[in-house]
């Protein structure tokens, strides 16, 4: 595979960044994961928006435009299109390479700008009888006070979701100390209650999801479930007739067993269908559209 790192395209093997960068320190860098479908990244305005908010929040200042990424992402997706049909585009921002490892950040730093690709699970574009569902466990949220930083620190959230990943189970879902949902660790967190779809509201407690705006922008648009973005009690949560969790990488993942037992009948949801449904259109039509 061919990487991106710092102006130049490069095997991946060959890509090195020294032991003094302040992201392999500190974890001091913020980063940006994008969907790629049929070639052509989604959201990607959105992507670049919350980029630059995250760059913004750690006073970090970069040379390059969203216009300049663009033009890197149409490379690295042409060096890297035969590796797989869907790819993400993986773009991380550190505060690059300093003389001695200090806390204080240097004035003039050089970031250190680092892409590449994966390849997305191959089951996002089963039909949707076929598509993944997962389980889920709650857990403290014991992360810090600037969730809304897409920051690469993320031992908060690696910590919260190991449980899960040790009992084979797709998320961690995180409560407050007031008992209220923020998100999962690397998702954010939809339950169906009534006729409702709500989702928690953004904070500096969570990560304002791509996918999550898309996902209410599209149910709001068709009308046929109200939207509330309100705080989400754990007890609500656990009578939920559905929970999805929202990610670029996993899409509106249906959860159908939380803390082992069962959501609604233990089956993707009928909101679910119909909403992951028009996602799945909007998603796929995209393209076409900016091909004209
Ligand atoms: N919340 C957290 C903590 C995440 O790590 C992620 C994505 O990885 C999300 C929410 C979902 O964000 P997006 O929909 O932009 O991928």
């Amino acid at each position: 595979a061919q990487v991106y790192l710092n102006g130049e395209f490069v095997p991946v093997e060959e890509a090195k960044v020294s032991v003094l960068d302040r992201g392999f320190l500190f974890g001091d860098g913020v980063y940006e994961v994008i969907p790629v479908f049929a070639g052509k990244p989604l959201q990607e305005d959105a992507h670049m928006e919350r980029l630059y908010r995250s760059l913004d929040a750690i006073e970090l200042e970069l040379s390059q435009t969203p216009e300049d990424f663009h033009g890197m992402f149409t490379r690295l997706l042409e060096l890297n299109k035969e590796s797989a049909k869907h790819l993400t585009i993986y773009l991380q921002i550190t505060r690059g390479v300093v003389e001695k490892r200090a806390h204080g950040f240097p004035e003039k730093p050089t970031p250190t700008v680092f892409a590449m690709t994966i390849p997305l699970e191959p089951n996002i574009r089963t039909s949707l009888d076929e598509a993944p569902t997962g389980r889920a466990i709650t857990q403290k949220d014991r992360r810090w006070q600037r969730c809304d930083i897409k920051s690469t620190s993320l031992l908060g959230n690696l910590i919260s979701f190991q449980k899960a990943y040790r009992e084979g189970m797709a998320e961690s879902i995180l409560i407050d100390c007031k008992g209220r949902v923020t998100e999962g660790a690397s998702s954010n967190v939809f339950a169906i209650i009534g006729d409702r779809i709500i989702t928690p509201p953004l904070s500096k407690r969570i990560l304002g999801g791509i996918t999550r705006a898309l996902v209410l922008e599209i149910a709001t648009r068709d009308g046929c479930y109200l939207c509330e973005e309100r705080q989400l009690k754990v007890e609500e949560l656990r009578e939920a007739s559905e929970i999805w969790i929202t990610s670029s990488n996993r899409e509106i993942l249906p959860i159908v067993e939380l803390d082992g037992a069962a959501v609604g009948a233990g089956n993707p949801g009928e909101v679910w269908r119909h909403i992951a449904g028009l996602y799945r259109i909007y998603r796929d039509q995209v393209p076409e559209i900016n091909d004209d």
